[in-house]
């Protein structure tokens, strides 16, 4: 029988895994669990004008910044992609990004319509893989950010609006996942990052992979 040398592995370009959703729709406890069961990604963590609500750390959660120092970021080029939500800002930090990158990882976004928008028209643009999140219905959503009890009325009825604004920009993602079941949405979300890194051109070292073992 011919004997077959086995050529290492290729290595693999890291992607821009990017999670959209009106708030409510789960995204969180959806982006909470994945980071838990999958150790090849890793969840960037955006700076904010936004004070911190109860439980959240500083570092891990969000870099909750003054206005003068995320204008101050955007100044030194330190952003990837930003905007303003609820009238608070949002932005990227580039470093992690950029680093996590190259070291073949893959990054994970949990940031809104207008910033995945911004990466698109980016060079990241082939990096990237867009999924929306939707609730089951309006009626849910509204529940959810009830039940979650952080927020004023006022802030939930802003929410509320905003919600359909976000939702109407779900022509734009690539997956469109229905979260009325957390597990069910987290086994696509699986199955999504799974076919995504499967992709030819993630797979940096493919070509001289087969030559080598076509023996060419
Ligand atoms: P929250 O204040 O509820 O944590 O987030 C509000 C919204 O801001 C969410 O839709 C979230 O996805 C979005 N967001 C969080 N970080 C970023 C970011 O860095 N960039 C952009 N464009 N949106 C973000």
């Amino acid at each position: 029988m011919t004997q077959f040398s086995r050529p290492a592995a290729p290595a693999r370009r890291g992607l821009m895994f990017v999670m959209s959703s009106p708030s409510g729709a789960g995204k969180t406890t959806l982006s909470r669990r994945l980071m838990a069961e999958d150790d090849g990604i890793t969840l960037s963590v955006s700076a904010t004008t936004r004070p911190p609500r109860p439980g959240e750390v500083d570092g891990r959660d969000y870099y909750f910044v003054s206005p003068e120092q995320f204008q101050q970021l955007i100044a030194d080029d330190q952003l990837l992609e930003w905007a303003t939500v609820f009238g608070n800002r949002y932005g990227t930090p580039r470093g992690p990004v950029e680093a996590a990158l190259q070291a073949g990882r893959d990054v994970l976004f949990d940031i809104d319509w207008q910033g995945t928008q911004q990466l698109q028209q980016t060079d990241a643009a082939s990096d990237l893989v867009r999924v929306f999140i939707l609730p089951p219905d309006l009626a849910e959503l509204e529940r959810r950010l009830h039940g979650r009890g952080t927020d004023s009325p006022d802030v939930i009825s802003g929410r509320m609006s905003r919600a359909r604004d976000e939702i109407s920009h779900w022509g734009e993602y690539d997956y469109i996942l229905v979260n009325d079941d957390a597990d069910a949405c987290l086994d696509e979300i699986f199955a999504i990052l799974k076919a995504e890194r499967l992709r030819r051109k993630r797979q940096l070292g493919l070509a001289s992979f087969v030559r080598a073992m076509l023996g060419d």
